[in-house]
């Protein structure tokens, strides 16, 4: 028997978590349910964002999904112990460094992109980016002053070969499940690690993947053909930096930020971490107006990558769809639905 743990966290974290609730009580009644504290809530009660035993329970789990973290009541909490610390320290102990972000556009919501709904309709992208190295990472870094009274800011942007083939597999892997092609994105005319990356894909396709489509494309090139004709993308895998900004854009490519769910994984063993990409939302917190989809569509990935359990993905992901193509809207969405009627939505349709 399968165990996730769920971390509510602040805003509207908790309201969004329970409709994971009740839609896995509905969909998956054998997978048990633990709950922690985590977040901005977890720094009051006790002092920390992430406690020890948070973490190791959560490594011993098979799949963890938090809702969101932070909130202006914590802006002034110490650096080290502010509820984002406790994301990043979590990512860390358990490892994942690749962050899959879908970008998929659901037919009944090709309206609400910013571009043009044939350009949208049946977009359906996955981004690995490679999430615990790179620039974000990489030492030395800091601000130094100058002779002059300047000061100076840098940054190391390091990737070494396993790095990249960790990173890579991954995507390779997902492509062979679906249209079986990867677009990988870096700055191989002007950065070394763009080179290495460059080359570390290339070797790893010709060894262990010469069976799946491989592209290479420029990061800027990308961001342009992101927003030309997304529809030419399958998987892309890239670093952490650029993986940042361009999952961010293709995902807005499918309307609202209450819809869009990310996996972090690493070890196939391992648990993986799930989340939906939205924060605590502060404006909209305790008043039952958020959008429970990302968070839902952020249980369907784990049920897939993580607890083993793909039909039950199958049936959520059609739920989810059957609930749109009705008509069911939360207000991100133009509508009137509150969180706990679009989980009602869903699981009627399960
Ligand atoms: P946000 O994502 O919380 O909200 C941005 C806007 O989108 C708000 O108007 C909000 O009402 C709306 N929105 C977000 N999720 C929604 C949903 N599910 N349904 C309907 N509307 C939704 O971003 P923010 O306001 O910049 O940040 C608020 C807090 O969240 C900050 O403390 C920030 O640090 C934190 N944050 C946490 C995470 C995370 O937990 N991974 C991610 C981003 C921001």
């Amino acid at each position: 028997m399968s165990t996730l743990l769920l971390l509510p966290g602040d805003g509207i974290g908790p309201e969004v978590c329970a409709q994971v609730r009740r839609v896995a009580a509905a969909l998956t009644p054998d997978l048990t349910i633990e709950e922690a504290p985590y977040g901005g809530s977890s720094y009051d009660a006790h002092g920390t964002p992430l406690l020890d035993e948070v973490r190791d329970q959560a490594i011993a789990s098979d799949a963890v999904l938090m809702g969101a973290v932070g909130g202006p009541q914590w802006a002034n909490a110490p650096r080290h112990l502010r509820p984002e610390a406790g994301l990043l320290n979590l990512r860390k102990a358990m490892n994942v460094y690749a962050n899959l972000r879908p970008a998929y556009c659901f037919e009944a919501l090709a309206g609400a992109s910013s571009l043009k709904p044939e350009l949208v309709s049946g977009l359906d992208i996955m981004f690995v980016r490679e999430l615990v190295g790179g620039v974000y990472f990489g030492q030395p870094r800091g601000i130094e002053d100058l002779a002059d009274g300047q000061k100076r800011g840098f940054d190391t942007q390091t990737y070494t070969t396993s790095e990249i083939e960790r990173a890579g597999r991954v995507a390779f892997e997902l492509a062979r499940g679906r249209k079986n092609k990867v677009h990988s994105a870096e700055k191989s005319n002007v950065m070394e690690s763009g080179l290495l990356w460059k080359q570390v894909i290339t070797d790893l396709h010709a060894r262990e993947y010469p069976d799946v489509e491989l592209e290479h494309i420029l990061a800027d090139n990308c961001a342009m053909q992101l927003v030309r004709a997304p529809k030419q993308f399958d998987v892309i895998v890239t670093d952490n930096l650029f993986g940042d900004i361009l999952s961010d854009a293709a995902a807005m490519l499918t309307g609202s930020l209450g819809m869009l769910p990310s996996a972090a994984i690493g070890d196939p063993e391992k648990p993986g971490l799930y989340e939906p990409i939205h924060g605590s939302a502060p404006d909209i917190a305790g008043k039952g107006l958020a959008n429970p989809l990302a968070a839902i569509l952020s249980f369907e990935m784990a049920l897939r990558w993580s607890l083993k359990q793909p039909e039950a993905a199958d049936a959520l992901l059609a739920a989810v769809k059957k609930a749109l193509d009705d008509g069911a809207r939360t207000r991100d969405l133009g509508g009137n639905l509150g969180t706990a009627e679009m989980g009602d939505a869903v699981i009627s349709n399960l």
